[in-house]
């Protein structure tokens, strides 16, 4: 996961320019919305903005960075469910010390045509897990609240990476090889958070994302040390730009490989063993049979 700043003007002006005239219907569908205390609307407009996401997010989904493909790949998330709300943890046992929220039957139908509720996201993320759910510390708010009241008021559970009203998940996360963990030394509430989206979207045990990371801490190995042994001035300018190249916020799983750079250059040792433990554990999962090493 990594944020994707930007401000509502700014984004207004996008979904401005992407489909001019959007943003007056989507103002009439909330009212209408909001009038009617349900979903009124649900025709799914939102749709025609999904390129402006797209482009911000560097076609990576907001939640697990894994590359979106083509338009059928991914879906405009609404972060906050548009018809419905259903417990999470489904199952009964409570996996937490806290509370987490309850179900309620017409979900935030008011924010269903606001974009600062959008996201390009998945189908893993968003229609295999994250589906009615919204997990959230304090308590439900209602209809008319905005997005940045609600944020305030109700704390939400999984980390929104998108937008100035969104949440940074540099300072949650941290990456040990091919795994994220809760930052060290958090606050009770920014612990909660980060250990209930890291569950909650199966950030740890999804194999396609330990696979891609995997790789990623394999290209930033070799081009460390390429650059560090290398005596060709542009072998090394190759391994220096390719480094960036899987730092910089658009490259897939940004943070798994920022933090594991920073390793190579603090303890190196340790960053080899986790390479080693993570390609382990894909071999555990299957991985590499057919024709690998
Ligand atoms: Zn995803």
């Amino acid at each position: 996961m990594v944020y994707y700043p930007v401000s509502d003007a700014k984004l207004y002006e996008e979904i401005e320019t992407e489909k001019p005239g959007w943003l007056i219907t989507a103002r009439q569908r909330r009212d209408d919305n909001v009038n009617g205390q349900a979903l009124v609307w649900k025709d799914s407009i939102w749709s025609d903005i999904k390129p402006v996401f797209m482009r911000r997010q560097a076609d990576k989904c907001v939640y697990c960075e894994f590359p979106l493909g083509g338009r059928s790949t991914q879906d405009v998330e609404h972060y906050r469910p548009k018809s419905r709300i259903s417990v999470w943890p489904t199952g009964g046992t409570a996996l937490y010390e806290f509370t987490t929220g309850g179900a309620v039957s017409n979900g935030y139908y008011w924010l269903a045509y606001d974009p600062m509720n959008y996201a390009a996201s998945c189908k893993d993320c968003n229609s295999a897990l994250k589906r009615d759910a919204f997990p959230i510390l304090s308590n439900r708010g209602a209809a008319p609240l905005t997005v940045l009241k609600l944020n305030q008021d109700e704390k939400p559970l999984l980390l929104f990476p998108f937008g100035d009203w969104g949440d940074d998940p540099a300072e949650y996360f941290v990456f040990d090889g091919i795994f994220v963990r809760p930052k060290s030394g958090l606050e009770m509430e920014k612990q909660k958070r980060a250990r209930v989206t890291i569950d909650f979207f199966r950030l740890n045990s999804r194999h396609n994302l330990l696979r891609a990371r995997y790789t990623v801490l394999g290209l930033i190995w070799a081009n460390v040390e390429l650059r560090q042994t290398s005596t060709s001035a542009a072998t090394v300018a190759r391994a220096e730009r390719t480094i960036l190249q899987n730092i910089i916020p658009e490259a897939p799983h940004t943070l798994c490989a920022r933090s594991f750079h920073e390793l190579m250059k603090s303890n190196p040792a340790r960053a080899v063993e986790l390479h080693e433990e993570a390609l382990t554990i894909l071999k555990g999962l299957g991985y590499f049979k057919i024709a690998g090493p």
